[in-house]
């Protein structure tokens, strides 16, 4: 098992309800950089059932399913992963060669259930699904043997996490695959501003600002149900999908309070994280001036991720995202700007590949990557294929490596995954 060991003075800090029949909590690792294989973090409760190991969380929540014999699906390279809003991903780590290259990581998370990924074909995604039965059933057994929550507490649990943050997670930022996808949310805004016809996340409601009540009420609300878990968090999610649209003062406000409540600093992980997402209007809105001074919050980075989309004009319309080429021009630039003057912002852009978009739109998107000046450390670049089309996976990587060849940012491809 990889992880490096986090040590039990440190674990003891956290002072666990641990009573007699409780399984033994596994210190797995304490960062999220990547290493060639699934990584697992912070401290886990550990049952083996049937040659599966059960990874739960410190409030008794499925966090993995893995495979401890190669004749068990998913196999021995990959994993079975439950997010707190009680989504199920299969990682993927069987194939090694150009991964890292591709996402960042050396596995590709992929939903077992909704949209179909092209990295799974149908076929395969409903066996896979027929498979998943046997195991929620395991963990149905384990849960009863040791009072942790089973399938059905798991679906109201998610269900109560939803409702102190009175909205969903549909879709997480391409950064935070950085952090595995652990994280907690806060909803500073819900809505969109745009609602662009292209996008399949979108929440279809507009753009709704929260207020201090409803700001507090969530801060206590996931301090108290992440319990004694809190200590496996080392990273934020400002939501929904344009937080940035709440404006620099009042993310200076909810980060601030999020910081001093969850603690991330004094995680089982190193580091802290906030991450949120950001329209072109909303970032321009702001200007680098005000963005700035989100440098001086307590977390150690900070990413913010702009859907841009394209640099041309028609392929916008086409897409129905309605900002002009010249503000997602203007919002590239500031980003790369904001990035070589501040710290701890980490600024990435998301650009779409579409197999029937105009051809000029890939042209502008090579042009300007490549022609990139000066130092631009914290930006980075998502290529998003239109999840409506069909993709060849050997047609979709190809086209990725090629413009990751001529970027100047580091580019990956933007894996779509909710909370
Ligand atoms: S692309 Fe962004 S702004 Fe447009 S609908 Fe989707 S989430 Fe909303």
């Amino acid at each position: 098992m990889a992880g490096s060991h986090i040590s039990f003075k440190l674990l003891s800090c956290f002072s666990f309800m641990k009573s007699k029949n409780d399984p033994p909590i596994r210190e797995f690792s304490n960062s999220y950089n990547p290493i060639s294989v699934i990584n697992f973090h912070g401290a886990l409760y550990r049952v083996e059932i049937n040659g599966y190991q059960l990874l739960f969380d410190l409030q008794g929540r499925i966090r993995w399913i893995v495979p401890l014999r190669s004749n068990l699906w998913p196999g021995p390279e990959s994993a079975i992963r439950r997010t707190l809003c009680n989504n199920w991903l299969l990682y993927d780590s069987s194939e090694y060669y150009g991964i890292f290259e591709l996402v960042g990581r050396y596995y590709i998370p992929v939903p077992l259930y909704g949209n179909i990924s092209p990295f799974l074909p149908e076929n395969q995604q409903n066996e896979q699904i027929r498979e998943m039965s046997y195991l929620l059933d395991l963990v149905d057994q384990a849960a009863d043997r040791y009072g942790f929550m089973g399938i059905d507490q798991l679906k109201r649990d998610a269900t109560s996490l939803l409702k102190i943050i009175k909205g969903t997670v549909p879709v997480l930022p391409p950064d935070t695959i950085h952090v595995d996808y652990d994280l907690l949310p806060l909803l500073v805004t819900r809505g969109c501003l745009y609602n662009c016809s292209f996008c399949t996340v979108k929440t279809g409601t507009d753009i709704e600002y929260v207020d201090d009540h409803d700001l507090n009420v969530q801060i206590d609300g996931i301090r108290n149900y992440a319990g004694k878990d809190i200590a496996n968090f080392n990273s934020v999610f400002l939501g929904q999908n344009d937080a940035l649209a709440a404006g620099t003062v009042r993310i200076l406000e909810a980060a601030s309070k999020a910081f001093s409540s969850f603690r991330p600093e004094a995680s089982l992980i190193r580091g802290s994280n906030l991450f949120m997402f950001g329209s072109v209007t909303s970032f321009l809105a702001e200007g680098t001036a005000k963005l700035k001074e989100l440098d001086s919050l307590p977390f150690e980075r900070i990413f913010i991720n702009l859907g841009l989309e394209s640099f041309h004009q028609k392929t916008l319309e086409r897409i129905g995202k309605p900002v002009s080429s010249q503000d997602v021009e203007k919002a590239f630039y500031t980003g790369l700007e904001l990035c070589s003057r501040t710290d701890s912002l980490h600024i990435s852009f998301n650009f779409l590949l579409g197999q029937h978009l105009p051809g000029e739109h890939l042209e502008l998107l090579f042009k300007r990557l490549s022609h990139i000046e000066g130092d631009n450390g914290n930006c980075s670049v998502y290529i998003s294929p239109l999840q409506e089309e069909s993709w060849r996976i050997g047609q979709l990587r190809r086209t990725v490596y090629t413009l990751k060849a001529a970027s100047r940012l580091p580019l990956y491809l933007y894996l779509i995954v909710p909370l």
